[in-house]
């Protein structure tokens, strides 16, 4: 899993993080919800090591990587942006990071044709990313994080540029996937909705501080203050 331990993040002299500890199980499914500005991408930026902290300690795995680089910390990171290479096709944009750091050839192609059939992308290995939909994109994405085979997956709202169709077929990919490999993710999202059905537990941040964590149903039922209930939209 991973440990958060008193991380706190500042800008400058703003502080935009405040004494966040937390702990993820393996194989849960966390949520960072809260509203825009509240911290969310800053935390799950210091969790993939693209944003240091500034006091604290982030443990993965039982292993202390807040002072690592994001390549050692056994986690991939999703865009909400894609971030996708124009000029290679789909099985090279999959294989990018693995021929990186010297995965043999035959291993790079039975994971890249592992992940290809699990998202159901076979018949678009050769095309370029111009010739794929914003749906196929975000699922190449998604297929380049699952074929580094982390201990943990990190998303920052992976579905914000979908069609709302397109955003819940793939909210119910993402779901199936998280059975079927079992692994840690950890999502961001302002959409309570999204949150609500993602999350085994949704962390709620308002501000830089962690306002209530809880199982969605938990934290609906059970707001701990009127800011979550307004949030979640309980009913009074
Ligand atoms: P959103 O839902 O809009 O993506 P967020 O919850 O992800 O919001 P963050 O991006 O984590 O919010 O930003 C938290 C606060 O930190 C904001 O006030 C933001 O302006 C500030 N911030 C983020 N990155 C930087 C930076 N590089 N320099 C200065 N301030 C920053
Ligand atoms: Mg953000």
């Amino acid at each position: 899993g991973v440990s958060i331990r008193n991380v706190a993040k500042s800008f400058g002299t703003v502080e935009v993080l405040n004494d966040i500890s937390l702990g993820i199980d393996s194989g849960e499914f966390i949520v960072f919800l809260g509203a825009s500005g509240s911290g969310k991408s800053t935390l799950l930026r210091m969790i993939a090591g693209l944003e240091t902290v500034s006091g604290g300690e982030i443990w993965i795995g039982g292993r202390r990587v807040d002072q690592l680089a994001p390549g050692q910390r056994d986690v991939s990171m999703v865009f909400q942006s894609y971030a996708l290479y124009p000029h290679m096709s789909v099985r090279e944009n999959l294989a990018f990071g693995l021929v990186n750091v010297g995965t043999p050839k035959a291993e790079i192609a039975t994971r890249v044709a592992t992940a290809a059939r699990m998202l159901e992308m076979d018949h678009l290995l050769d095309r370029k990313p111009a010739q794929l939909s914003g749906g196929q994109r975000q699922r190449v994405a998604i297929g380049r994080a699952i074929v580094r085979e982390p201990k943990v997956f990190l998303f920052d709202e992976p579905l914000s540029n979908l069609d709302a169709g397109l955003r819940t077929r793939t909210r119910f990919e993402l779901s199936q996937l998280h059975d079927r490999l079992g692994a840690t993710m950890v999502f961001v999202t302002h959409d309570q909705i999204e949150a609500m059905t993602l999350a085994t537990r949704i962390v709620l941040l308002n501000k830089g501080r962690i306002e209530q964590v809880g199982a969605p149903m938990d934290i609906y039922a059970r707001p701990s203050t009127r800011y979550v209930a307004q949030f979640v939209g309980s009913p009074p």
